[in-house]
């Protein structure tokens, strides 16, 4: 083992790019193959992605642990507040996916309007030799809800902009820094809108955000597309929903407990599904794992680290 390479635990699945410079810089140990007790007693930071679940008792695992770097935006499943007590610093790598998750909305948006999977398969399955495909709905001048007006809501907006969208948002507070329509109350706006589009952190704050209610006052014209986390809406009542057709659709990237998507949602021919993939881009998943290379390096050289949870900020 090198004096000179700090030791880490990759605690989730990583970008290729991630390992390799991890390789190159530190003593690489992955979560689930830790054989040598004292390997715990080294390890001075923890690496995963966005999904990954770290806790208290994890943590505790680890006496000489100093960061978690996430590679991703979303950081719900690290328990920050026990990371801050112990005074362990924790690093995220915002902005430099937001392009790729507003493409994706956007996509999904168009896949679920415009009918483009079932097209496709209805191309391929020759049915068009027996008439011709169902019209599908317009996107371009529709109603738009962002739920989460952030750095990727933000990016969702420019682009529906382009799409001659009208668009209005709700956060629980309102900024004064867009022009779009702010409405303070959720179903109110799912109520005002033709598509409603999910983007805000997961965790306990946004569970069951989009629930029954919100779904029943979107109604049987109104899709969703989430590609926040999967708690964010209750997916028992998005199936029902969609199921009885009291909603027209969704465009689901996220789910509740991946990878495992419920049968009722696969069986399903109004849903678009993708798995979790919305900053699953090379160019991408590079400039994150740059990102959170770059916060271990600054953090071992004793800088100031780049991207620092919110809650770490000093
Ligand atoms: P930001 O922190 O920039 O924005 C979050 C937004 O959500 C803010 O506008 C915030 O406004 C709003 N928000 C937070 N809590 C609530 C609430 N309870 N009700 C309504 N609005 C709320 O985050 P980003 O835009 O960078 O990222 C958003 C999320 O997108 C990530 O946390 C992650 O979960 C998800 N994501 C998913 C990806 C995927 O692969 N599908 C990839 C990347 C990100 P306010 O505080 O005023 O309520």
């Amino acid at each position: 083992m090198s004096i000179h390479h700090p030791e880490v635990v990759v605690t989730s699945r990583i970008p290729p790019f991630l390992t390799t410079g991890l390789q190159e810089n530190f003593v690489v140990h992955e979560r689930d193959h830790i054989r040598d007790r004292q390997v715990f007693g080294r390890v001075r930071a923890l690496v995963g992605g966005g999904e990954s679940k770290i806790d208290a008792a994890y943590m505790a695992l680890f006496p000489a642990l100093e960061m978690i770097s996430v590679c991703g935006v979303g950081y719900d499943g690290i328990d920050v507040v026990a990371a801050k007590k112990r005074g362990i610093m924790v690093t995220h790598t915002p902005d430099v996916l937001n392009d790729d998750v507003a493409d994706l909305a956007l996509g999904l948006l168009l896949s679920v309007a415009r009918k483009i999977p079932a097209a496709d398969r209805f191309t391929r399955n020759a049915d068009w030799l027996d008439g011709p495909f169902q019209l599908t709905r317009k996107l371009t001048g529709a109603k738009l809800g962002i739920v989460g007006m952030g750095r990727i809501g933000q990016a969702i907006a420019k682009r529906a902009a382009a799409f001659d969208m009208d668009i209005s948002y709700h956060t629980r507070s309102q900024r004064n820094d867009v022009a779009y329509q702010y409405v303070a109350n959720l179903v109110d706006l799912a109520t005002q809108v033709d598509y409603l589009v999910a983007i805000t952190p997961g965790g306990a704050g946004t569970k069951n955000l989009i629930n029954a209610e919100v779904l029943k006052a979107l109604g049987p014209q109104g899709f969703l597309v989430n590609v926040a986390r999967g708690s964010v809406v209750d997916q028992t009542a998005l199936i029902e929903a969609l199921q009885k057709k009291t909603i027209a659709g969704a465009g689901l990237d996220v789910f509740v407990d991946e990878p495992n998507v419920p049968a009722e949602l696969r069986k399903l021919d109004n849903v678009v599904l993708t798995p979790h993939i919305a900053s699953g881009t090379v160019e991408t998943r590079k400039a994150m794992s740059a990102l959170a290379l770059a916060n271990l390096a600054a953090h071992f050289a004793g800088q100031p680290v780049k991207t620092p949870v919110p809650e770490c900020r000093t």
